[in-house]
């Protein structure tokens, strides 16, 4: 007999969350020649934002600010949006995971997309609720699907848009469409972690909407374009009522002092930024057509990522190339979590990242 026992049983739901796996780092214990895994920015920060940084080192005693107000103004001059309606959070997952806390609870729904970021699902799983995946039409989430998906039970919808890990988006009209459909209870989280890599005149990765829908909440994250992911950085921008809510269940000093004073930096180098966007685009399109030469065809990607389609056949599948990858110190993310055995997404690196991947691939697939 054993006298174990569990210490305490946490509530419904939690145990059947997926522990998050993060894109590998290592190969053998050794840093890769090239980590595409996690859509980070090659090139890192701005140096302005390093130099803020630095800068705090200087500054530790002190609590930061509490409603992280220096970077809100810096957010909502550059975003011409207004300060008062933007609430920053210690990454956007910890926005992400407070709007399902605060809104979402037992016997509750929580909708996303089949193809949609791992976390949605889990966001619902540890409030309790029931997630709810709608299908996709070619690898794009489809609004017909998602309204149809909604109940009267649905509290949140989470869209990425573009969506990691298909790279797809839908268009402003369609994005309308999904936030006018939704139920009159339920929030539509439109997650706008690419945002920026959107090259649309027209696209504003929902902002002018939450003008007109009080309904919808954009978030946003300094992860991806700007080079901090280290720093946890993320903000959402809502209507007063949702800031207001989400205001009351944060941690008073959720974001630490120096991600502040980075991220004000980054946001403002406007110009660093549209370098970054320049080059991932160059590169982006070098890399689908290279990987198309080589038979490998990828969704129409509007991320800093491509998502490649190998198939699942043993010899020439994803599996083997991520294995050939791997051997020449590439590391690319699985697709397995997602429902995509059969592909790869791979991360814009540097462009000696993106020539030794078209390589790599040609040659894994003999063309070359
Ligand atoms: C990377 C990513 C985020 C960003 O998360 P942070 O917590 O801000 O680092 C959010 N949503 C999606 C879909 C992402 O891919």
């Amino acid at each position: 007999m054993t006298s174990e026992r569990a210490a305490a049983t946490p509530r419904p739901g939690v145990m059947a969350i997926a522990p998050y796996q993060v894109g590998g780092a290592r190969i053998d214990g050794a840093a890769p020649a090239f980590k595409l895994s996690a859509n980070e920015n090659p090139w890192g920060p701005s140096p302005r934002a390093v130099a803020a940084y630095r800068e705090a080192a200087c500054r530790l005693a002190d609590y930061p600010d509490a409603d992280s107000g220096a970077l809100r103004r810096a957010i909502g001059e550059v975003q011409g949006l207004d300060p008062d309606r933007i609430i920053c959070g210690n990454g956007s997952d910890e926005l992400l995971q407070l709007l399902a806390l605060a809104y979402a609870r037992d016997g509750d729904e929580v909708v996303y997309s089949r193809h949609g970021f791992l976390l949605y699902p889990s966001y619902a799983l540890m409030n309790g609720a029931t997630p709810v995946a709608a299908a996709e039409t070619d690898l794009t989430a489809d609004v017909d699907a998602l309204l149809a998906a909604c109940s009267e039970r649905t509290r949140l919808v989470y869209l990425a848009n573009p969506n990691n890990p298909t790279g797809t988006r839908l268009n402003a009209q369609e994005i309308e469409r999904l936030a006018v459909g939704v139920p009159e209870n339920a929030l539509l989280v439109i997650d706008g972690a690419y945002a920026e890599f959107v090259d649309a005149e027209d696209f504003d990765a929902g902002a002018s909407l939450i003008a007109r829908r009080p309904n919808v909440v954009m978030t946003r994250t300094f992860s991806k374009i700007y080079g901090l992911a280290a720093l946890r950085v993320g903000w959402m921008h809502a209507a007063p009522d949702v800031i207001d809510v989400i205001n009351r269940i944060r941690g008073p000093y959720n974001l630490n002092m120096a991600a502040q004073a980075a991220a004000a930096e980054a946001m403002r180098d406007v110009e660093y930024t549209a370098r970054i966007k320049a080059e991932t685009l160059r590169l982006r399109a070098s890399l689908t057509a290279a990987l198309g030469d080589a038979g490998v065809p990828t969704t129409g990607s509007e991320c800093n990522f491509v998502l490649a389609h190998f198939g699942t056949a043993p010899e020439t599948g994803a599996a083997a190339a991520d294995a050939y990858l791997k051997a020449r110190g590439i590391i690319a993310r699985r697709m397995e979590a997602y429902g995509l055995a059969g592909h790869l997404r791979i991360s814009i690196g540097t462009e000696a990242a993106c020539v030794a991947v078209a390589e790599a691939v040609a040659a894994f697939r003999g063309v070359s």
